[in-house]
């Protein structure tokens, strides 16, 4: 099997992500996967939603095993019921991999060809942002400020260290305090130019 050709959005939780993947995942040719909506369309009453409340609501990460092995099962579903189709679509993903050891995991099914860095020094705008999400979105994780804070932790110790992993090469920053529309324009203007790369080396297909 070939692998997935991949662009991933990362950030911190609050950067955008979430928003930036729904719009390119309406976009032929490209198909978003969030890993958050994964967990979150779990019964919370199985052991596996159970699971995923416990560390969520702490501000800690799902263990690997488990959330690549889901992930994994939303990913082959997806080809299955022709949503995905790996043969001319782009994968985006955004909130896996989350540390090094998913990086590992996911490296035989996925083809990382650029990350979308949502940059945002400033801690409290991100954490007013998950605030105003908490009440829009019901996410029980957004409510409590310690909660908030720790997830900022999580993703400090745990997912920046992702972006050494990669690579400057590979790293496409943008100031996640843009307009979205202007974070959107600069991913896309990389996308495009990514695309023309591709088809030239490899004769990928063109969606239409
Ligand atoms: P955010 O990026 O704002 O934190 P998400 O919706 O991506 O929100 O994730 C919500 C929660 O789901 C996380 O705090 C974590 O507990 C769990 N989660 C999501 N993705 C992963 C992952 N790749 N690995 C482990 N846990 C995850």
């Amino acid at each position: 099997m070939s692998k997935y050709q991949t662009y991933l959005i990362f950030g911190a939780p609050g950067s955008g992500k979430g928003t930036q993947g729904r719009v390119l995942g309406k976009v032929p040719g490209y198909y978003h996967c969030a890993c958050g909506d994964v967990f979150r369309a779990l019964d919370l009453r199985t052991p596996l939603g159970k699971q995923f409340l416990e560390y969520s609501s702490r501000g800690e990460l799902v263990p690997d095993e488990v959330t690549v092995k889901l992930w994994k099962i939303r990913i082959d579903q997806s080809v299955e019921s022709h949503a995905f189709h790996p043969d001319h679509d782009f994968l985006v993903l955004d909130g896996i991999p989350r540390n090094i050891s998913q990086a590992r995991m996911l490296e035989d099914i996925v083809r990382v060809r650029k990350i979308f860095h949502l940059t945002c020094a400033d801690r409290s705008k991100l954490v007013e942002r998950l605030k105003r999400r908490a009440l829009r979105d019901n996410r029980f994780d957004d409510a409590n400020e310690e909660v908030i804070k720790h997830r900022l932790e999580t993703y400090d110790e745990e997912s920046r260290p992702l972006l050494t992993h990669y690579g400057n090469d590979m790293t496409v920053h943008i100031d996640a305090m843009l307009s979205p529309v202007d974070v959107l324009g600069n991913i896309v203007e990389v996308l495009m130019q990514d695309r023309r790369n591709h088809f030239g080396e490899e004769g990928f297909s063109a969606v239409t």
